[in-house]
C-alpha cells in the first residue's frame, strides 16, 4: 500500500525529477557549463549561472553523513512520529535528505554505505515513487 506523504513541490524541474523517479531512476541536474550538480532543483546553475542542465542518472550509491530521529511532528503529517531522517552524500557528491528503509537510529552510523531504492507513496496529485536509502 502506498504511503501517504505531504504534497510534493511541482513545476519546472520538479516535474522532470519526479517523472524520472517514477521510472525508477534518480536523476539530478548536471550543469553543461561547469560540470557541477546543483541540488535541490534549480532553473539556472547556482555555481556558474549556466542554464543548460542535463538530467544525469545517479549511481544510487551513497553514504550516510548525518541523521536524526523526529520525535515531534515539526512537519505536520510528514510521517507518524517517531521517524528517521538521514542526510546522505551521493557518490556523485550531492547531499540528499531522505528517509532510511529498515534502519533506526540504533543502526545508523556515519559513513555507513547505503543504496538507493524507491518507496511507493501518494500525495494529492496521485501515486509517486520516493527515493529512499537502505543499507548497502
Ligand atoms: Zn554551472
Amino acid at each position: 500500500m502506498a504511503q501517504r506523504r505531504p504534497d510534493r513541490v511541482r513545476g519546472p524541474g520538479h516535474d522532470e525529477f519526479w517523472a524520472w523517479c517514477d521510472k525508477g531512476e534518480l536523476r539530478l541536474q548536471r550543469c553543461a557549463s561547469c560540470g557541477r550538480i546543483p541540488w535541490p532543483i534549480v532553473q539556472k546553475c547556482e555555481y556558474c549561472g549556466g542554464s543548460e542542465l542535463v538530467w544525469e542518472p545517479m549511481s544510487g550509491r551513497a553514504k550516510i553523513v548525518s541523521g536524526c530521529t523526529f520525535e515531534y511532528d515539526y512537519y505536520k503529517g510528514m510521517l507518524p512520529i517517531p521517524y528517521e531522517t538521514i542526510l546522505v552524500e551521493l557518490e556523485e557528491g550531492a547531499l540528499f535528505i531522505s528517509n532510511p528503509v529498515d534502519l533506526t537510529w540504533r543502526d545508523i552510523e556515519i559513513d555507513m554505505p547505503v543504496k538507493l531504492t524507491f518507496l511507493d507513496c501518494e500525495d494529492s496529485a496521485g501515486a509517486f515513487k520516493l527515493p529512499v536509502f537502505e543499507k548497502a
